[in-house]
């Protein structure tokens, strides 16, 4: 029987695969003008990382990792042993732990430096249970700025994440931003309180897993998706009202910021996001069109504790992680094709076999100088040459036979312009250079 992909993975093929690589490529362009330069951390972090660093009690790490444990140690485990605390090993749920850690480790944000400001591309792993907009394994552009709790970092991080989203072809008009504050250590506590007092109230009107995340992580119940606890949460405690005097300013002055640049965006007091280590400012961006219930293509906020959690010095910080394949979804359902990558210069076509080794040399020698340039290798008909050359979407065909051969020239054809001339064969490059240029 043959192997497919792992429920909950998905092969980029071609085309899309080119796409990823002009979205990585779209993020670099976008972020490098605000100074985000590119991270790479593995893929496999200790699991205490994410313990300390997402939370306990967190979806994604009760219950969403995918541990890694090499054969040896699994032989270990399975005969009743146990394994040492840096031998367990997940794969990543998300990026910004794995940045975290190495800006600490690596002292990358030392005492007094201007801001660290990172960018990563990659696959991340949840065992989730798959279905539209929601893998296994999926692919994230993110980025972190550890060093600075000004508002206008938060405010240039957003404006630059909706202008990378227009940038990949997502029209404005089909993306809604969120924004709310989720206060500090010092204001969130009494919040935290008030929301437990209120979902206590309400148990009998509340599902199971609410009342149970009302002890460990109460803000939770804003997530709930259940008709019947959405309702209860509509009349709960806003955190917005709750803010502390520095939260409030902060949160004003990033709303401020936003207005200037004229970004649209909703205040939605009751999104709190799925992780633990979020304080002040949180964002998400939501597809109107395509997702479904998974409609989140990209969302962050600030994460002042973080650094401390992960065991380096009290370092602020703020990022957002977007997601590869729900911007896929999201495009399609607003009808923009993905734009085509990939390109063909020239296709040398053979007229007969004689002439292969020649057009071999040709194609070499267009290819050395900078053209996409290709050939067929399974002895087609001239015609079917020709097709071919059409489907790689070829600009021009050089068509080389004996009586070419014999003069030392080829018949160059201009695919769109529908016109063609005899150039030499040493002219080629040169020919192909002045028409591209
Ligand atoms: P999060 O780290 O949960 O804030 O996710 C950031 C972004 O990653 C989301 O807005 C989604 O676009 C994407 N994402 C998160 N989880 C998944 C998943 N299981 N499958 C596909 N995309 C995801």
């Amino acid at each position: 029987m043959a192997i497919n992909a792992p429920e909950g993975t998905r092969d980029l093929l071609p085309d899309e695969a080119l796409f990823w690589n002009h979205f990585k490529q779209t993020a670099a362009e976008v972020f490098g003008r605000y100074g985000y330069l590119p991270i790479e951390t593995p893929v496999m972090e200790q699991t205490e990382l994410f313990v300390r660093g997402i939370g306990e009690a967190t979806d994604v790490v009760s219950k969403e990792m995918f541990t890694a444990v090499s054969g040896e140690n699994l032989k270990r485990l399975l005969d009743g042993g146990t394994i040492k605390a840096k031998s367990r090993l997940s794969l990543r749920p998300e990026g910004t732990a794995g940045v975290v850690r190495a800006v600490v480790q690596h002292d990358l944000v030392p005492q007094g430096a201007a801001p660290a400001k990172l960018m990563y591309a990659g696959p991340m792993f949840r065992a989730e249970r798959p279905q539209k907009g929601r893998q296994r394994q999926f692919n994230q552009v993110g980025v972190e700025c550890l060093g600075a709790e000004a508002p206008s970092i938060d405010a240039e991080a957003i404006i630059m994440l909706m202008r990378f989203f227009e940038k990949v072809g997502i029209p404005a008009s089909s993306m809604e931003l969120l924004v709310n504050s989720m206060g500090c250590e010092k204001c969130r506590p009494a919040y935290r309180e008030l929301v437990r007092a209120y979902l206590e109230e309400h148990a009998d009107e509340l599902c199971e897993t609410c009342m149970t995340r009302a002890e460990i992580n109460p803000l939770r119940a804003f997530d709930c998706k259940k008709e019947g606890c959405a309702a209860v949460m509509e009349g709960a405690p806003k955190i917005t009202d709750h803010l502390c005097d520095d939260c409030r300013q902060h949160y004003a002055d990033v709303l401020a910021l936003l207005d200037g640049a004229g970004v649209a965006y909703a205040e939605d007091p009751t999104l709190v996001r799925g992780l633990d280590y979020y304080t002040r400012t949180v964002f998400e961006v939501q597809a109107s069109d395509g997702l479904g219930s998974q409609n989140a293509i990209g969302g962050g906020g600030r994460y002042d504790k973080l650094a401390e959690e992960v065991g380096g010095r009290p370092t602020p910080g703020l990022g957002f992680a977007l997601g590869f394949e729900r911007c896929v979804l999201a495009l399609e359902a607003a009808g923009v094709e993905f734009p085509k990558a990939q390109r063909c210069d020239l296709f040398v076509a053979c007229v007969d076999d004689s002439v292969r080794g020649r057009a071999f040399a040709l194609v070499q020698e267009c290819r050395d100088a900078g053209f996409a340039t290709e050939m067929d290798h399974q002895k087609r008909s001239l015609k079917s040459q020709f097709k071919l050359a059409d489907k790689l979407g070829a600009a021009r065909v050089a068509v080389l036979g004996p009586d070419e051969l014999a003069e030392g020239v080829v018949t160059l054809r201009d695919m769109a312009a529908h016109t063609e001339a005899k150039v030499r064969l040493e002219e080629v490059v040169g020919e192909l250079g002045r028409a591209i240029l």
